[in-house]
């Protein structure tokens, strides 16, 4: 096999620079970040401080004053060009991302793939068969509970095999019984299908249970990088210290 040192070192993502401005206040303010193939990258930070608009600018449903970003080290955007969302191979989780109510947990599955009808029906089986949820392929999302409706909204997610995964606070919504399991659960899967993810929190302890690398991020920018247990023993200042306290 011939690897290039360069192979070896690619960023899956990397963002460059990123200005985004509201009425004329950089919300976030020269952010740069990169994620290496496999590797979950945490942005965690208190709320407001521009997390979810970071997010959107790499998913292209919003478009960054300044700045770039690159997939595979290929420009995806920058202030001249724009590859359109439904090209970039960025697979989305949002909380307020809900289910096609309309379309059964199969179809949901299947809403992003192309391929033979087999070559669809295999990959929405395996996936569903992962999550534990085949037997409900042809019921519909209502008569599913919130955590079984996560499960198939993170298989739906995976279903195209995207480069990178954009994940905004997934978890919240869930009651907090079900939290940590669907955390490790969902944490197991990105990793078996070797996805790189972007995942932002404002719970430092949800960064530390999943992060490879938390980039701490506030008032725009982005204050301190590195592993996890790094950045929870040696905190940038005296208010990533305040942000951490509450874990113990
Ligand atoms: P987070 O996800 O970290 O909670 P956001 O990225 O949603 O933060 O928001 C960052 C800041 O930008 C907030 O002060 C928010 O009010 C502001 N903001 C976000 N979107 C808009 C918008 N479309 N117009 C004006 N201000 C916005
Ligand atoms: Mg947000």
């Amino acid at each position: 096999m011939n690897i290039t040192p360069t192979q070896i070192t690619q960023p899956r993502l990397e963002i460059r620079n990123l200005i985004r401005r509201f009425e004329g206040k950089a919300v976030v303010d020269d952010v740069s970040l990169s994620i290496l193939p496999g590797h979950v990258t945490c942005l965690l930070g208190p709320s407001g401080c521009g997390k979810s608009t970071t997010l959107r600018m790499i998913a292209g449903v919003d478009m960054q004053d300044s700045g770039q970003i690159y997939v595979d080290g290929q420009l995806i955007c920058d202030t001249q060009f724009r590859v359109p969302p439904e090209r970039r191979s960025i697979g989305l989780m949002f909380q307020d991302f809900a289910l096609f109510p309309h379309l059964s947990v199969g179809d949901n599955v299947a809403f992003g793939l192309s391929g033979t009808k087999a070559e669809k029906r295999k990959r929405v089986t395996e996936l569903l068969e992962r999550v534990g949820l085949l037997h409900f392929i042809d019921d519909y999302p209502h008569e599913l509970s919130g955590g079984e409706q996560q499960r198939v909204a993170l298989a739906r997610a995976l279903a195209p095999r995207p480069r990178v995964m954009l994940m905004d606070e997934p978890f919240s919504g869930l009651d907090n019984r079900l939290r940590d399991g669907i955390r490790d659960e969902t944490l197991a899967l990105l990793k078996e299908e070797g996805t790189s993810v972007l995942l932002v929190t404002h719970e430092p302890e949800e960064a530390m249970r999943m992060a490879d690398e938390i980039a701490l991020m506030r008032g725009g920018r982005i204050v301190q990088k590195g592993a996890p247990y790094n950045i929870y023993k040696s905190p940038a200042d005296k208010e990533a210290v305040a942000f951490f306290s509450d874990i113990n």
